[in-house]
């Protein structure tokens, strides 16, 4: 018997993405796997019914048939409780789970003995490269972020000489280049603005170098483990934050992305930072879900200070629903080929490296060990 794979509509606010688009559905579908798809999930991204249904799925209305007949229940976001409740014991469930945010959920997952795969636990190995949601939708959250600052912007990002005048291009400032901050960059100065690029690692500068951009040179080197930052010392912390303070006065845009994993963003530019811009700069803050690289971030929220703009938009990958919906079903494709046989039937042994590592539920245990902890301190 083929295996059933479940993609229901996502149900948390202001989520536009559908797990997989109607191309991966048509290479899984021929491949052998069953494909059920609630009817309009992927409406808000872009991906009609009827797109599915010629990949060959099957469209199904009824959320709690759907996750109940399924062996492999694919979304975005990590299930809810009541989805939890519509899902039989032993179901591969596969999204990203935030854990550490949501305890009582993976609680709910391990009473119910499903079996949950978080892709942010992905190992950043390059097999893994494929698989890797979090670089995915990094890339179209970056892009989404610049936009929404030239938006606001008033001025021109690029150089012009018009008969008007001539208009001196926008400077951009993006402070954290990892994924989603070198897309930025780009985005940036594709725009013709110009563009500095600053990151705690310094083997981010050649990458800012190499989209056209300025490196902002800080005499220290916190990369840590796996290729992260690690957390800067308090003396590091005082030399970073005069640097930066005197690139954010002079910014007329600045894209905050700066992140350390599993822990709260490091606050960047503070309130006299802001109230030393210019007024009508702008500050789109991507760490808005995690703390804020800014101190006067308001997540999901746009607030003016001292005439400057400050954007904490939240989830922005929604905000590009159909590119961030193939990205991630292409990754998702990717990671069911170590989840399927050659002959389409489920793997019973996870052992291999980026299973084990994703492997957040398993037969009634947490099996992430940091998140296990978590619960066992009375998280959930
Ligand atoms: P992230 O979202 O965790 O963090 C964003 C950036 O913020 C990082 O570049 C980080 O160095 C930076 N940062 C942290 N603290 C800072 C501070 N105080 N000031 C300034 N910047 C600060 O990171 P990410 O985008 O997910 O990627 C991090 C790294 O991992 C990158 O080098 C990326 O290329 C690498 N990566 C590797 C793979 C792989 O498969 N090998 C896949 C994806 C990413």
């Amino acid at each position: 018997m083929s295996v059933r794979v479940a993609v229901p509509t996502e149900v948390t606010p202001g989520e536009k993405r559908v797990a997989l688009v109607p191309e991966v559905v048509q290479r899984l579908t021929k491949s052998g796997v069953e494909v059920a798809v609630e009817a309009g999930a992927g409406t808000s991204s872009g991906y009609p019914d009827a797109l599915y249904a010629k990949a060959g799925a099957q469209l199904v209305s009824d959320h709690a048939a759907l996750y109940g007949s399924a062996a492999i229940v694919l979304k975005v976001q990590g299930p809810t409780p009541e989805e939890v409740g519509w899902t039989k014991p032993g179901t591969i469930v596969v999204a990203v789970m935030n854990p550490s945010r949501n305890l009582d959920r993976v609680a709910k997952m391990r009473d119910a003995k499903l079996t949950a795969f978080a892709l942010e636990l992905l190992p950043r190995i390059t097999r893994a490269q494929s698989m890797d949601v979090l670089s995915s939708q990094a890339t179209a959250a970056g892009y989404r972020a610049m936009l929404i600052g030239a938006g606001l912007c008033p001025k021109f990002l690029p150089m012009l000489t018009t008969a008007a005048g001539t208009i001196r291009p926008a400077k951009v400032l993006v402070l954290g280049a990892g994924v989603a901050g070198l897309m930025a960059i780009a985005t940036a100065h594709r725009m013709g603005a110009l563009v500095e690029g600053y990151d705690v690692r310094r083997a981010a500068g050649e990458q800012v170098r190499s989209l056209g951009a300025k490196f902002l040179e800080l005499q220290i080197n916190a990369e840590g483990a796996g290729g992260y930052a690690r957390e800067l010392t308090d003396e590091e912390k005082k030399q970073e934050q005069a640097m930066v303070a005197k690139a954010v006065a002079d910014a007329d845009v600045i894209i905050t992305t700066a992140a350390i994993p599993g822990r709260k963003a490091p606050v960047l530019v503070r309130r006299e930072m802001v109230s030393a811009m210019r007024p009508g700069s702008v500050i789109v803050d991507l760490a808005a879900e995690t703390g804020g690289n800014c101190e006067l971030t308001k997540p999901g929220e746009q607030v003016v200070v001292d005439g400057v703009t400050i954007a904490g938009p939240l989830n922005l990958p929604s905000q590009l629903p159909f590119n961030a919906s193939q990205m991630f079903a292409k990754n998702l494709e990717s990671f069911l080929t170590l989840l399927l046989t050659k002959e389409r039937t489920l793997v019973t042994d996870y052992s291999d490296e980026i299973l084990a590592a994703s492997l957040l539920v398993f037969n009634g245990t947490v099996t992430h060990k940091p998140t296990a902890e978590l619960i066992a301190k009375g998280g959930a």
